[in-house]
């Protein structure tokens, strides 16, 4: 793990994102360890972090990439160049980049029977069709993060696929209905229910993707991962899994700058060069981030603040060992995944520049300024 005071003093600009190696490389070890006891094959969810040098040092550790867009599609092909599979699924497939879709994925799993009429028609025989299954199991209490809440867009029913024709050229099954589970007992409960829902169609199958949402490297029962994974390759299938957030979530930090300082009602407030706009997921989910300079022991609390106009842009309050001073850098962890990828120009600030670190070595990887702002919008002929 980085010595976060080190990692500070390597960065020369403030806010900004960064990615340590190191740590990314010992995840992707410890997904060999688990790919190599279980059997299952490993898939590194795109979405939550597409940046193409962390995309390159994946690469050699996984089976592919799963994607859910024609963009996310082509950036995959560019950096795999064929080694390695390129997984689809979204509800968001348009008619005309199916054609495109089906010669750069090896695996699409439809999320309706529409789509999956409209996807067959075009489909070349490389491409190993599948259905994106709603089990209607909830695993969340919060319906806006629930795949399989009431009216669920999300794949096709398992009681309404009960009542349809299997069509006989879908050689998978797919299903994602979890977020940042320490626990296996959802995937237990699921992959049983479709072992029983769908059995007569199980010896057609070729594969099954277990979709992301599992904290693998915090797995409190490990041993039923193995199981359900030995026991799906066992009745003949290969089984994929596809995380995001367990692969680069904790491998990134967000550094900011105190700016500001003053008292508001008995309470110090540090406002930051950054923002909720930089990890939105702080504002969306009403999450308290984690920060390296928390100490609960710690003396002198502060909110902590982003600088833009909105009133509940706060990342929260912590306690400090020493009193928050203008200058200080602090340094948000587990912004890996979907902050990145997230982040936007609201208020006119500035994107926090990218660095990949390890060790001693610091590469700086992009670096934003009002040039991108402009270009964002400005029409095409300014
Ligand atoms: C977002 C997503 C994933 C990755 O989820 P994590 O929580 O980041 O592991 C995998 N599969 C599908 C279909 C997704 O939508």
């Amino acid at each position: 793990m980085a010595d976060y005071a080190t990692l500070k003093q390597q960065i020369a600009t403030s806010p900004a994102f960064i990615v340590d190696e190191a740590e990314l490389i010992a995840t992707l070890q410890a997904f060999d360890d688990l790919r190599e006891h279980s059997g299952c094959r490993l898939l590194y969810s795109l979405k939550a972090l597409p940046l193409m040098p962390v995309l390159s040092l994946i690469k050699p550790y996984v089976d592919g990439f799963s994607v859910s867009s024609l963009f996310e599609a082509r950036l995959a092909h560019e950096v795999l160049m064929g080694q390695g599979g390129i997984h689809l699924t979204s509800p968001g497939i348009k008619p005309d980049e199916m054609p495109e879709l089906v010669d750069l994925c090896s695996h699409i799993s439809c999320n309706s029977f529409g789509q999956y009429r409209q996807l067959d028609a075009c489909v070349q025989p490389a491409v190993s069709l599948g259905l994106r299954i709603n089990p209607q199991l909830s695993y969340s209490q919060d319906a806006r993060y629930d795949p399989c809440r009431p009216h669920s867009k999300l794949g096709i029913g398992i009681n309404a696929l009960m009542k349809e024709d299997f069509p006989e050229n879908i050689k998978g099954l797919h299903f994602h209905t979890t977020f940042a589970k320490t626990s296996c007992q959802p995937l237990v409960e699921t992959v049983a229910l479709l072992r029983c829902a769908l059995s007569t169609h199980w010896a057609q199958l070729d594969w099954i993707n277990l979709g992301g949402g599992y904290l693998f490297q915090h797995m409190e029962d490990r041993h039923l991962f193995l199981d359900v994974v030995g026991s799906l390759i066992k009745s003949g299938l290969t089984v994929f899994i596809e995380p995001g957030n367990a692969v680069v979530g904790h491998t990134g930090y967000l550094l900011a700058t105190v700016i500001d300082c003053f008292d508001s009602d008995g309470k110090t407030v540090a406002v930051l060069d950054t923002s909720v706009n930089h990890q939105p997921r702080v504002f969306e989910y009403q999450l308290q981030p984690e920060l390296a300079e928390h100490d609960n022991e710690g003396r002198f609390p502060a909110i902590l603040a982003g600088c833009t106009c909105l009133a509940g842009d706060i990342f929260g309050e912590y306690r400090f060992i020493r009193p928050i001073a203008v200058g200080d850098k602090v340094l948000f962890k587990q912004a890996g995944a979907y902050s990145m990828v997230k982040a936007n120009r609201f208020n006119g600030y500035n994107l926090p520049d990218i660095y990949v670190i390890n060790g001693d070595r610091v590469s700086s990887v992009k670096q934003y300024g009002y040039f991108g702002y402009r270009q964002q919008w400005s029409p095409e002929e300014y």
